[in-house]
């Protein structure tokens, strides 16, 4: 029984509704890369959490984002504080999230109704669901996860107690993680970095000093930071991992100087400072020098949240859309009848689902390279170490566009605080620059394949799946992928043989290139599966349109080709609105030939 399409007239505006029921890209997702038992643990829970993000956290997000929080580094008789007064909202956001929903919890430790913690798949599509309020305050909650990560990978128990805190469901005795790696001469170059750790008597505690020059999430107690030892190698391989909290074990203020919160664009609701560390206590993490091996794998979950919290952004911002383009009249109709807007909707899901499904394929195979503990040559790590960069370059950017369209859908009140597209495109500008700029992503894409082979994962993995599409209505743009495929095949090739400059001239169109012959696979995969397990033709209209706008070549960009895919009404009802589609109609035009 194909599903019945969403009215999205029936709403206001993207708010007071559930997040995850309203959200069938999502829930599709979830199915598809979820074991099927944690899907039916899952369930229940994301449709609870949908609720209350959609009738309360999304009124809060508003309230913290036009307020803020305050730093008070001294009190008035000049003893150091370094405290920030945060909104009293915040309290309550934190609550829902560690403590409700064990956001951080379930990863790490069985929630109740399961004997075994849930794979990151889990805390990666909440992170998704989350990002639809709140962007800034995703945040500090996938880096408490990440620290937790790197504690319960590296450290042997020393740090035992921060592990707990950072995992821990009960909101009292929870504390929140951060990553300091940033000063001011070096972000991306974090081989530049030049805090100092200066060894005590005792074993494994060190005391810094210097000064890191964004830290979100200041005054996290499991903040981690990068810092070098003495007689250290200069670049990465001399630096060390250490915790550095705000207060040490006796609850005295470490010795650090919290300078000033970053007056931001967006982002609000996570403070982001300037620390000068003066003597502050810091608890080596493992081993001295190998801080920058620790932090890569913290970086490397938290560009996977970037990812999938860009989905939620992304998937936000189409909502508020949809909702405002079937509801706003002009010359007589709601806009979402006229043909320009049909067509803009929906290569705005189009998009949407494009980016939900390469990030959820990342979210996959980083959890199926935990769950097997794959190392590196193994296809899982390859892969995983491909598609993370891949997926938060592109994301980030598609973020950005789609919110900043999104804006314009709701013409001048969009531009206008409280309408949230406001807010969503400011916190969507910080997507590409934070956890490592596009460039530096692109970068990395290039160490993927040099260092870690990733083609060897790579190229089985796309043939096997292309070569399980076989319906009818789905082989023209099946056979478009694979042209692209070779053509991505070609270009791995030309970027090993020549120099390394030309490769890092290409790194970003290669990735560009990879996110869309990855996605368009996965795109008409899915299609092949709900055609067969539900009967539906929705995700062949969706691959289709992926197909034909990126790899189509018409010289007059369409504008002579007769094309008239997203105006005709079924097409429009199943992109836009889930409508289902009935098998049949699809082979009975294909939609260039309409
Ligand atoms: C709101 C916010 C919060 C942040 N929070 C944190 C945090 O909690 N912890 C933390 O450690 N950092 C944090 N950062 C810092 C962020 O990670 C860095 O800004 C980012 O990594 C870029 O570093 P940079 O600012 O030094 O820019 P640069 O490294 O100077 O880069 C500037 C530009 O040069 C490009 N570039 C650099 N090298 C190359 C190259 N080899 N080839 C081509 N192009 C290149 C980059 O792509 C970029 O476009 C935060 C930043 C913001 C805006």
């Amino acid at each position: 029984m194909p599903a019945d399409p969403i009215d999205y007239a029936a709403y206001d505006e993207g708010r007071d509704c559930n997040y995850w029921a309203l959200d069938r890209t999502l829930q599709f997702e979830a199915r598809r890369i979820y074991p099927d038992d944690e899907y039916r643990w899952a369930e229940p829970l994301l449709e609870d959490f949908g609720e209350v993000l959609g009738h309360e956290m999304a009124h809060t997000a508003e309230r913290i984002d036009e307020e803020g929080h305050e730093l008070r580094s001294f009190d008035r008789f000049g003893n150091r504080l370094n405290e920030v007064r945060y909104h009293p909202l915040l309290e309550r956001q934190e609550e829902i999230a560690y403590e409700t929903f064990g956001m951080t919890h379930d990863a790490f430790h069985a929630p109740p109704g399961r004997d075994e913690p849930v794979g990151f798949a889990h805390t990666l599509l909440m992170q998704a669901l989350l990002c639809n309020v709140d962007a800034g305050f995703c945040c500090p909650v996938s880096m408490t996860t990440g620290a937790a990560i790197v504690l319960d990978k590296f450290d042997d128990g020393t740090l035992g107690e921060y592990f707990q805190g950072l995992t821990s469901r009960d909101i009292d005795e929870h504390i929140e993680g951060a990553m300091f790696l940033t000063e001011e001469q070096g972000g991306s170059d974090v081989g530049a970095n030049e805090v100092r750790a200066e060894p005590t008597d005792e074993d494994g505690v060190y005391r810094l000093y210097g000064e890191k020059w964004f830290c979100s999430n200041i005054d996290a107690q499991g903040a981690l930071a990068l810092a070098r030892t003495p007689d250290a190698p200069d670049g990465v391989a001399g630096l060390s991992l250490f915790l550095v909290p705000r207060t040490t074990p006796d609850g005295a203020v470490n010795d650090a100087h919290f300078r000033r919160l970053k007056d931001k664009l967006g982002t609000i609701s996570v403070p982001t400072g300037e620390i000068e560390y003066q003597g502050a206590e810091g608890y080596l993490v493992g081993e001295e020098g190998e801080g920058f091996r620790y932090m890569a794998e913290m970086m490397n979950f938290e560009r996977l949240t970037n990812a999938t919290g860009a989905v939620g952004v992304m998937g936000r911002a189409l909502l508020e859309a949809k909702v405002r383009a079937a509801n706003r009249e002009a010359f007589g109709a709601t806009i979402d009848e006229y043909p320009l807007m049909r067509r803009d909707l929906v290569d705005m899901a189009v998009d949407y689902e494009a980016a939900a499904v390469f990030s959820f394929e990342a979210a996959r195979v980083y959890d199926e390279r935990e769950r097997t503990e794959a190392v590196s040559g193994d296809d899982a790590y390859q892969l995983m170490r491909l598609f993370v960069p891949v997926a938060k370059y592109r994301t980030a950017r598609m973020a950005v566009e789609t919110t900043s369209y999104a804006m314009e859908v709701l013409g001048g009140n969009g531009y206008v605080k409280g309408h949230t597209t406001e807010r969503l495109l400011r916190d969507a500008q910080v997507l590409p620059i934070w956890e490592g700029p596009s460039n530096i992503l692109a970068l990395d894409v290039l160490r993927a394949f040099e260092r870690e082979q990733a083609h060897e994962a790579l190229i089985p993995y796309v043939q096997e799946r292309l070569a399980e599409v076989e319906h009818p209505a789905l082989q023209e743009p099946t056979a478009s992928v694979e042209e692209r495929f070779h053509e991505l095949q070609t270009a791995i090739g030309t970027l090993a043989t020549e120099d390394g400059d030309y490769a890092q001239y290409h790194a970003k169109r290669l990735s560009d290139l990879i996110f869309d012959v990855v996605t368009a696979t996965l795109l008409l995969s899915e299609a092949q599966w709900q055609l067969d397990e539900e009967g539906d033709g929705r995700k062949a209209l969706v691959a289709r349109r992926f197909v034909e706008t990126r790899f189509g070549d018409d010289e007059t960009y369409g504008v002579a080709s007769g094309e008239r895919f997203a105006m005709e009404d079924d097409v429009f009802d199943a992109i836009v609105r889930y409508a289902g589609v009935e098998p049949a109609a699809l082979l009975e035009a294909a939609p260039a030939d309409d």
